[in-house]
């Protein structure tokens, strides 16, 4: 997030209709911060996407005549878009996913690490770390005004988060196991509710 990768998405996108090509944009439609039919930056450009519950619904919406599918937010979608994603390649198509690599615990994010092994070309942006100033790759969770435990729920039903950009050292995820599952161990209050959560 803040690294500007639906502006890069965007602007691959772009280029792409320039060129003459033709292309189709998805996303998961858990993400619907914006409206469910764009993929829209921070600093408002935007471009058409079509939301879909999973990725298997990808496939028989692409058209023959595309040439371009652009995938956004491709780190809420399971396992199978990495079988769409070959086979959109396969067919000779040109795919272009954006996404996060790490959650906000620093984990490797659901098909991303497969995607970006499998990948011609991978770009990795970087943000600001809003702490120090360095490159930030990590996604600080914040929840309730303190980082956000390892094990906390995705969504926390009243309470107040945000999200931040930071760098490896200023990144913090109390309860995170440094061996063993230890950490994941530990109980959370009861009560609380998960649930899938888009964010960029
Ligand atoms: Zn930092």
């Amino acid at each position: 997030m803040f690294s500007g990768k639906s502006e890069e998405l965007i602007r691959r996108i772009k280029r792409a209709v320039i060129a003459r090509r033709s292309v189709q944009v998805f996303k998961p439609s858990i993400d619907d911060r914006y409206g469910v039919e764009l993929v829209r930056s921070h600093d408002g450009d935007s471009f058409v996407a079509r939301p879909v519950r999973s990725s298997e619904e990808i496939l028989p919406l692409v058209s023959r005549e595309t040439t371009v599918v652009g995938i956004d937010e491709v780190q809420f979608f399971d396992g199978a878009v990495i079988g769409v994603v070959r086979s959109l390649v396969a067919g000779g198509r040109r795919v272009i996913c954006a996404g996060l690599d790490l959650d906000f615990r620093g984990e490797p994010f659901g098909p991303v690490p497969v995607l970006l092994a499998l990948a011609e070309k991978v770009d990795k942006l970087e943000a600001i770390c809003v702490v120090c100033g360095e490159a930030a790759t990590r996604t600080q969770r914040i929840v309730d005004g303190v980082p956000a435990f390892f094990d906390e729920p995705i969504i926390k039903i009243g309470a107040k988060e945000s999200y931040e950009a930071r760098c490896r050292g200023c990144h913090e995820v109390p309860r995170r196991a440094t061996s063993g599952s230890s950490a994941r161990s530990e109980s959370t209050s009861p009560g609380r509710v998960s649930s899938p959560k888009a964010r960029d």
